[in-house]
């Protein structure tokens, strides 16, 4: 029999972030003591003054009928702001704000906006495991330029250029990055607009959602370029650093044009966003950032333990991660081995290796475009990244 499913979602591929997490969560209710360093999501709770906003909100009794669908306009104006004076994007208004439900929404929303069908998007890889997934279902076609080990995993401009073509239609990056905790310095930036510039009609997604967690000092934004403006989609989002994953609130800053077709696309599918979570977005964006800052301090901090622990194993080649949470370690030392009757032939084997044998979950690198490696996060506390170290040393030097 046919299936009732339609071609749109078979084709699709299940998020390999989600799916670990679920295969680490279903043994975890086994009782088996899993280390889970699979889920992109920070360990730290949501900071106390926000939690206050969201509950002061409830009291108020004011936020519970259906919000404007692109957000409250104070949250609007609180973001063009911030978008304003921290990242230097001075055309940023609330009108160009678009409040979504987490940053995924706002990418899927500008993609359904932008692609029509065979547009080609080109995407520094390794990538974040939604993107491409999300580009397909929209029509459009995923384009990799591939950064290596050796260039910290950042595709250049001149790949860029070479990348382009007639049907080119956008460039998504994120910066700090997941999988690799690379950051694009103002200087590849301005290179990577200066291509972009030479190609009509060719927008950047710039998906920034990490930018809190930078190490390097300041986030720089491709809008804040000269005539980036008008050719860019800004990501952003409250789940990385406000620690606010599970409250679902992303937005973008988008030209006019972009901005108000989102938020009809977005006004026929899902509406405004949770109107208690913006109150609480609010108080994360224009209140007290001290418990930010601190959680940054705390991320650099595991960033150098690990980088320790990390070279400490034999066989494994890492490069220094500068924003975000995550280590993306090339295996290949281990391909073509085996121990305790796995053979591990790829990252994918070496992932269910160490989730059977060492009871460490994480994410195989060819769910990021790039299949000699794997993805840890470290959004973990250092008992259990020090636990999980150790016994993915003990693990890998079984394999022979
Ligand atoms: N972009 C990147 C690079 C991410 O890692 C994530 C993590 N989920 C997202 C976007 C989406 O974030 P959210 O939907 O939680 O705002
Ligand atoms: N972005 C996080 C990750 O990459 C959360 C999971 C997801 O949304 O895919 O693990």
């Amino acid at each position: 029999m046919n299936s009732i499913l339609s071609d749109r979602v078979l084709q699709m591929e299940e998020s390999a972030t989600l799916a670990m997490a679920k295969k680490a969560r279903e043994l975890k209710a086994q009782g088996i003591d899993i280390i889970s360093l699979s889920l992109g999501e920070p360990d730290f709770k949501t900071p106390k003054h926000i939690q206050q906003a969201a509950k002061d909100a409830i009291d108020e009794g004011k936020y519970f009928a259906y919000p404007p669908v692109s957000g409250y306009q104070d949250l609007r104006e609180a973001i063009a702001k911030k978008l304003r004076e921290e990242n230097n994007i001075q055309e940023a208004k609330a009108e160009h704000i678009v409040v979504s439900v987490g940053a995924k929404h706002s990418i899927a929303n500008t993609f359904m906006c932008i692609l029509n069908e065979g547009d080609e998007v080109i995407i520094f890889s390794p990538y974040w495991v939604s993107y491409a997934e999300i580009i397909k279902l929209c029509g459009g076609v995923p384009v990799l330029i591939e950064g290596t080990l050796e260039n910290n995993f950042k595709a250049s401009a001149a790949q860029l250029e070479a990348a382009m073509t007639s049907k080119t239609k956008a460039v998504i990056y994120s910066s700090p990055c997941n999988p690799t905790g690379s950051v694009f310095s103002q200087q590849e930036l301005e290179a990577i607009a200066n291509v972009v510039k030479k190609h009509e009609g060719v927008v950047v997604i710039a998906d920034e959602i990490y930018e809190l967690i930078n190490f390097t000092g300041k986030n720089f934004s491709i809008a804040s370029l000269p005539g980036m403006f008008e050719r860019t989609i800004t990501v952003n989002g409250f789940s990385k650093g406000y620690a606010m994953t599970g409250w679902r609130v992303g937005y973008i800053c988008a030209p006019l044009e972009v901005s108000k077709a989102v938020e009809k696309m977005q006004g026929q599918f899902t509406s405004g966003n949770t109107g208690i979570a913006q109150r609480a977005a609010l108080a994360g964006i224009a209140g007290d950032q001290g418990p930010s800052q601190e959680m940054a301090v705390q991320y650099l901090k595991r960033r150098d333990l690990m980088l320790g622990l990390l070279r400490d194993i034999p066989g494994i080649k890492t490069h220094v991660p500068e924003g975000a949470f995550y280590f993306f370690p090339d295996v290949t030392a281990f391909f073509g081995k085996s121990a305790h009757g796995h053979q591990v032939s790829n990252a994918d084997d070496l992932c269910m290796y160490l989730l059977a044998i060492a009871n460490v979950s994480l994410v195989t690198g060819s769910a990021f475009g790039a299949d000699n490696c794997v993805r840890i996060s470290y959004a973990a506390s250092e008992a259990d990244l020090i636990e999980a170290m150790k016994r993915m040393k003990k693990a890998l030097g079984e394999l022979a």
